[in-house]
């Protein structure tokens, strides 16, 4: 076992995949250490990369005010993605790459333990529920693995693109507000 600072210094020095060659920065997560809930984005995006933070762009700021609208802040949930290194050109990161990368998120959510797993988008959910999930139909829907209680959600930037999605987002989070209270 590793701690998540370990971890972090491992995943800085990566260079198992053709993505840390364009890479400015690694991104590896961040937030409580001991979050009861982690959400699971894509990839870093360009201000991402810059800052080497997950979620700072647009999209990471309406992020935080769903966050913020069921009454949690940034800082009480774990924020981290699928990939590590910013995929060119904002592109989908490729199946070599998300296998290779994906032990990282395996080991996070080992270490720090969270109970909720909001799997923001469909590639975070084809990664972790299944691999032909279908955002449209199937977020939303409970799913328990083992201990843990996952669900998916439309990335946020997708609500950025398309505002008649909003409402069922914020379906999604209530639901996610009512689980963080029970469990
Ligand atoms: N989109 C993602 O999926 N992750 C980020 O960190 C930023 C944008």
């Amino acid at each position: 076992m590793y701690t998540l600072d370990e971890l972090q210094r491992i995943v800085k020095s990566c260079y198992r995949c053709p993505l840390s060659k364009s890479r400015t920065n690694v991104v590896f997560g961040e937030g409580n250490p001991r979050a009861k809930l982690m959400f699971v984005g894509e990839g870093p995006g360009f201000n991402e990369d810059r800052m080497g933070r997950p979620f700072v762009g647009r999209a990471g700021q309406l992020l935080d005010r769903m966050i913020e609208a069921i009454d949690l802040k940034r800082g009480e949930v774990y924020i981290t993605n699928i990939v590590k290194c910013r995929p060119p050109n904002n592109r989908n990161p490729l199946e070599s790459e998300s296998d290779i990368c994906i032990e990282f998120l395996r080991w996070q959510v080992k270490i720090i333990d969270p109970t909720i797993i909001v799997c923001l988008g469909a590639v975070a959910a084809r990664n972790i529920i299944d691999e032909n999930f279908k955002i449209t139909k199937e977020r939303g829907i409970w799913i328990n693995r083992g201990k843990y209680h996952i669900i998916a959600t439309y990335h946020p930037a997708a609500l950025l693109r398309d505002e008649s999605k909003k409402k069922e987002a914020w379906e999604d989070f209530k639901k996610i507000r009512e689980k963080y209270n029970e469990v």
